[in-house]
Protein backbone atom coordinates (compact mmCIF):
# COMPACT_ATOMS: atom_id res chain seq x y z
CA UNK A 1 0.00 0.00 0.00
CA UNK A 2 1.11 3.67 -0.79
CA UNK A 3 2.47 5.20 2.50
CA UNK A 4 0.36 9.05 2.19
CA UNK A 5 0.28 12.27 3.43
CA UNK A 6 -2.00 15.04 2.77
CA UNK A 7 -2.05 17.74 5.38
CA UNK A 8 1.48 19.73 5.04
CA UNK A 9 2.61 22.94 5.57
CA UNK A 10 6.25 24.93 5.15
CA UNK A 11 7.48 28.01 5.09
CA UNK A 12 5.16 29.33 2.99
CA UNK A 13 2.77 29.79 5.67
CA UNK A 14 2.92 28.69 9.74
CA UNK A 15 5.17 25.84 8.97
CA UNK A 16 8.42 26.06 10.71
CA UNK A 17 10.53 23.68 7.70
CA UNK A 18 11.05 25.06 4.20
CA UNK A 19 9.51 23.18 1.15
CA UNK A 20 12.58 21.42 0.59
CA UNK A 21 13.69 20.13 3.65
CA UNK A 22 10.04 19.06 4.50
CA UNK A 23 9.90 17.09 1.13
CA UNK A 24 13.44 15.63 1.97
CA UNK A 25 11.72 14.57 5.88
CA UNK A 26 9.12 12.81 3.82
CA UNK A 27 11.31 11.37 1.24
CA UNK A 28 14.07 10.11 3.88
CA UNK A 29 11.05 8.31 5.48
CA UNK A 30 9.73 6.14 2.70
CA UNK A 31 6.34 7.94 2.03
CA UNK A 32 5.05 7.40 -1.64
CA UNK A 33 2.45 9.96 -2.04
CA UNK A 34 2.56 13.69 0.27
CA UNK A 35 0.12 16.67 -1.02
CA UNK A 36 1.83 20.25 0.25
CA UNK A 37 -1.07 22.56 1.83
CA UNK A 38 -0.58 25.64 2.72
CA UNK A 39 -2.89 27.81 4.28
CA UNK A 40 -4.91 29.91 2.20
CA UNK A 41 -6.43 32.46 4.63
CA UNK A 42 -9.38 34.69 4.20
CA UNK A 43 -8.33 38.47 4.76
CA UNK A 44 -11.99 39.70 5.54
CA UNK A 45 -11.98 39.27 9.03
CA UNK A 46 -8.79 40.59 11.82
CA UNK A 47 -7.62 36.96 12.01
CA UNK A 48 -6.88 36.73 8.24
CA UNK A 49 -5.62 40.24 8.15
CA UNK A 50 -3.29 39.58 10.65
CA UNK A 51 -1.89 35.65 9.10
CA UNK A 52 -1.54 38.15 5.81
CA UNK A 53 0.68 40.95 7.70
CA UNK A 54 2.67 37.86 9.29
CA UNK A 55 2.96 35.99 5.69
CA UNK A 56 1.35 33.39 7.68
CA UNK A 57 -0.91 32.66 3.81
CA UNK A 58 -0.56 31.79 0.78
CA UNK A 59 -1.90 34.89 -1.13
CA UNK A 60 -3.10 35.91 -5.17
CA UNK A 61 0.29 37.42 -5.71
CA UNK A 62 2.87 34.74 -4.14
CA UNK A 63 0.21 31.86 -5.68
CA UNK A 64 1.53 31.36 -9.03
CA UNK A 65 5.87 31.25 -7.11
CA UNK A 66 4.22 28.79 -4.70
CA UNK A 67 3.23 26.49 -7.39
CA UNK A 68 5.78 26.57 -10.02
CA UNK A 69 8.09 25.66 -6.41
CA UNK A 70 6.01 22.73 -5.62
CA UNK A 71 6.13 21.48 -9.57
CA UNK A 72 10.25 21.93 -9.28
CA UNK A 73 10.52 19.81 -5.70
CA UNK A 74 7.99 17.39 -6.92
CA UNK A 75 10.35 16.98 -9.93
CA UNK A 76 13.17 16.73 -7.69
CA UNK A 77 11.09 14.06 -5.02
CA UNK A 78 9.87 12.08 -7.65
CA UNK A 79 13.81 11.81 -8.85
CA UNK A 80 14.97 11.43 -5.59
CA UNK A 81 12.88 8.96 -3.59
CA UNK A 82 10.51 7.98 -6.34
CA UNK A 83 7.63 9.85 -4.08
CA UNK A 84 4.30 12.06 -6.01
CA UNK A 85 4.19 15.39 -4.61
CA UNK A 86 0.82 16.95 -4.66
CA UNK A 87 0.04 20.70 -4.75
CA UNK A 88 -2.35 21.58 -2.87
CA UNK A 89 -4.18 24.19 -0.30
CA UNK A 90 -5.52 24.87 3.35
CA UNK A 91 -8.98 27.18 2.72
CA UNK A 92 -8.54 28.38 6.09
CA UNK A 93 -11.61 30.41 7.40
CA UNK A 94 -11.00 30.88 11.29
CA UNK A 95 -14.14 33.13 12.77
CA UNK A 96 -14.41 34.30 16.50
CA UNK A 97 -16.47 31.08 17.62
CA UNK A 98 -15.54 27.41 16.79
CA UNK A 99 -19.00 26.74 15.41
CA UNK A 100 -18.19 29.38 12.16
CA UNK A 101 -14.73 27.91 11.67
CA UNK A 102 -13.74 25.70 8.93
CA UNK A 103 -10.39 24.69 7.06
CA UNK A 104 -10.64 22.40 4.02
CA UNK A 105 -7.68 20.88 2.12
CA UNK A 106 -8.36 21.34 -1.53
CA UNK A 107 -5.57 19.00 -2.85
CA UNK A 108 -4.33 18.80 -6.80
CA UNK A 109 -5.13 22.51 -6.92
CA UNK A 110 -4.25 24.55 -9.80
CA UNK A 111 -5.67 27.82 -9.75
CA UNK A 112 -5.89 30.19 -6.39
CA UNK A 113 -9.21 29.91 -4.38
CA UNK A 114 -9.60 33.16 -2.40
CA UNK A 115 -10.96 31.81 1.31
CA UNK A 116 -13.52 34.53 0.98
CA UNK A 117 -15.72 33.21 -0.65
CA UNK A 118 -18.81 31.85 0.05
CA UNK A 119 -17.97 27.68 0.97
CA UNK A 120 -20.71 26.83 -2.30
CA UNK A 121 -18.29 28.77 -4.40
CA UNK A 122 -15.36 27.25 -3.08
CA UNK A 123 -16.34 23.47 -3.42
CA UNK A 124 -17.68 24.37 -6.82
CA UNK A 125 -14.41 26.46 -7.75
CA UNK A 126 -12.61 23.31 -6.63
CA UNK A 127 -14.53 20.58 -8.16
CA UNK A 128 -14.11 22.19 -11.66
CA UNK A 129 -10.37 22.15 -10.68
CA UNK A 130 -10.95 18.75 -10.52
CA UNK A 131 -9.14 18.55 -7.09
CA UNK A 132 -10.17 17.17 -3.83
CA UNK A 133 -11.96 18.75 -0.91
CA UNK A 134 -11.13 17.45 2.64
CA UNK A 135 -12.84 18.35 5.88
CA UNK A 136 -9.95 18.69 8.13
CA UNK A 137 -10.06 18.27 11.87
CA UNK A 138 -13.94 18.68 11.43
CA UNK A 139 -14.57 17.94 15.64
CA UNK A 140 -13.02 18.68 18.74
CA UNK A 141 -9.03 18.43 18.71
CA UNK A 142 -7.21 18.01 21.95
CA UNK A 143 -4.95 21.04 23.07
CA UNK A 144 -6.70 23.62 20.87
CA UNK A 145 -8.81 25.82 23.48
CA UNK A 146 -10.53 27.57 21.50
CA UNK A 147 -9.40 27.11 17.88
CA UNK A 148 -11.77 24.25 17.16
CA UNK A 149 -13.57 23.86 13.77
CA UNK A 150 -16.98 22.71 13.81
CA UNK A 151 -18.63 24.54 10.79
CA UNK A 152 -18.39 21.58 8.40
CA UNK A 153 -19.30 19.36 10.89
CA UNK A 154 -22.47 20.82 12.08
CA UNK A 155 -23.32 21.51 8.65
CA UNK A 156 -22.77 18.44 6.97
CA UNK A 157 -26.36 17.57 5.83
CA UNK A 158 -26.07 20.64 3.48
CA UNK A 159 -22.49 20.51 2.71
CA UNK A 160 -21.33 16.34 2.93
CA UNK A 161 -21.74 16.10 -0.60
CA UNK A 162 -19.34 18.34 -1.93
CA UNK A 163 -16.60 16.79 0.45
CA UNK A 164 -14.52 14.17 -1.32
CA UNK A 165 -13.46 12.57 2.08
CA UNK A 166 -13.05 14.10 6.32
CA UNK A 167 -9.84 13.33 8.76
CA UNK A 168 -10.65 10.86 10.19
CA UNK A 169 -7.63 11.62 12.49
CA UNK A 170 -5.36 14.55 12.21
CA UNK A 171 -1.91 13.95 13.69
CA UNK A 172 -2.73 12.77 17.45
CA UNK A 173 -6.31 12.95 17.58
CA UNK A 174 -9.07 10.51 16.14
CA UNK A 175 -12.66 12.04 15.14
CA UNK A 176 -14.71 9.11 16.21
CA UNK A 177 -17.49 11.21 14.43
CA UNK A 178 -16.54 10.15 11.00
CA UNK A 179 -16.87 6.85 11.46
CA UNK A 180 -20.45 6.83 13.22
CA UNK A 181 -21.44 9.02 10.18
CA UNK A 182 -19.48 6.36 7.73
CA UNK A 183 -18.33 9.44 6.31
CA UNK A 184 -15.27 8.56 3.31
CA UNK A 185 -12.69 9.35 5.48
CA UNK A 186 -8.21 9.67 5.23
CA UNK A 187 -5.60 10.68 7.52
CA UNK A 188 -2.83 13.29 7.70
CA UNK A 189 -0.64 14.59 10.16
CA UNK A 190 -1.09 18.31 9.69
CA UNK A 191 2.78 18.77 9.67
CA UNK A 192 3.89 22.11 10.86
CA UNK A 193 7.39 21.01 12.14
CA UNK A 194 9.44 17.79 11.90
CA UNK A 195 8.12 16.19 15.06
CA UNK A 196 4.74 16.03 13.44
CA UNK A 197 6.28 13.84 10.87
CA UNK A 198 4.85 10.89 13.78
CA UNK A 199 0.93 10.87 13.61
CA UNK A 200 -1.73 9.26 12.19
CA UNK A 201 -1.54 8.89 8.21
CA UNK A 202 -3.10 6.67 4.92
CA UNK A 203 -2.32 3.76 3.27
CA UNK A 204 -3.92 3.60 -0.22
CA UNK A 205 -4.65 0.01 -2.00
CA UNK A 206 -4.02 2.15 -5.36
CA UNK A 207 -1.26 2.81 -8.45
CA UNK A 208 1.24 5.88 -7.09
CA UNK A 209 -0.12 7.87 -9.89
CA UNK A 210 -2.19 11.58 -8.74
CA UNK A 211 -5.71 9.98 -10.68
CA UNK A 212 -5.44 6.95 -9.06
CA UNK A 213 -5.01 8.31 -5.86
CA UNK A 214 -8.16 10.74 -5.66
CA UNK A 215 -10.40 8.29 -7.21
CA UNK A 216 -9.16 6.00 -4.27
CA UNK A 217 -9.66 7.96 -1.84
CA UNK A 218 -13.29 9.36 -3.50
CA UNK A 219 -13.91 5.98 -3.71
CA UNK A 220 -13.15 5.31 -0.20
CA UNK A 221 -12.02 1.16 -0.96
CA UNK A 222 -8.61 0.40 -0.02
CA UNK A 223 -8.39 3.45 2.24
CA UNK A 224 -6.70 2.18 5.88
CA UNK A 225 -4.81 4.45 8.41
CA UNK A 226 -1.88 4.04 10.50
CA UNK A 227 0.10 5.66 13.10
CA UNK A 228 3.48 6.39 12.07
CA UNK A 229 5.64 6.10 14.44
CA UNK A 230 9.83 6.48 15.34
ZN1 LIG B 1 -6.25 23.46 9.80
ZN1 LIG C 1 -3.31 22.43 8.50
Amino acid sequence: MLLCDFHIHTTYSDGSVELRKAIDIFGQAGFDAIAITDHVVSGDNSFGKLAHRFKYSVTANNFNQYMSHIKEEAKRAYDKYGMLVIAGVEITKNRLSVNDSAHILIVDVKEFIPACLSYEEIFLEAKSQKALIIACHPHYMSGTGDRDTLFLWNNRGKYARYIDAWEIANRDDVFNVVSLGKYPHIANSDFHKPKHLFSWKTLLNCVNDIDSIKQCIRHNKGVAITLFRN
